[in-house]
């Protein structure tokens, strides 16, 4: 079997550079995206990432607007 994919939100606004592309930390290609440590990232490698480490909190979804819900992984 294989992990189920790990969807990440990143609909905060934070999460996206307009001053320009940077190359992704995973894969070197340029990205406007960022990760919520700033590292440039997209967000699919990100999720990929996340999936092969799955005890780090590098690459993490934003937290759910309006509550205090956290998900437990
Ligand atoms: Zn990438």
């Amino acid at each position: 079997m294989t992990a189920p994919a790990t969807g990440l939100v990143w609909s905060a606004p934070g999460h996206y550079d307009h001053r320009g592309d940077k190359p992704c930390v995973l894969c070197g290609r340029p990205t406007p995206l960022r990760s919520h440590t700033r590292e440039p990232a997209h967000k699919t490698c990100a999720e990929e990432w996340a999936a092969d480490h799955p005890d780090s909190d590098r690459f993490v979804s934003d937290a759910p607007a309006g509550r205090g819900r956290r998900t437990h992984a």
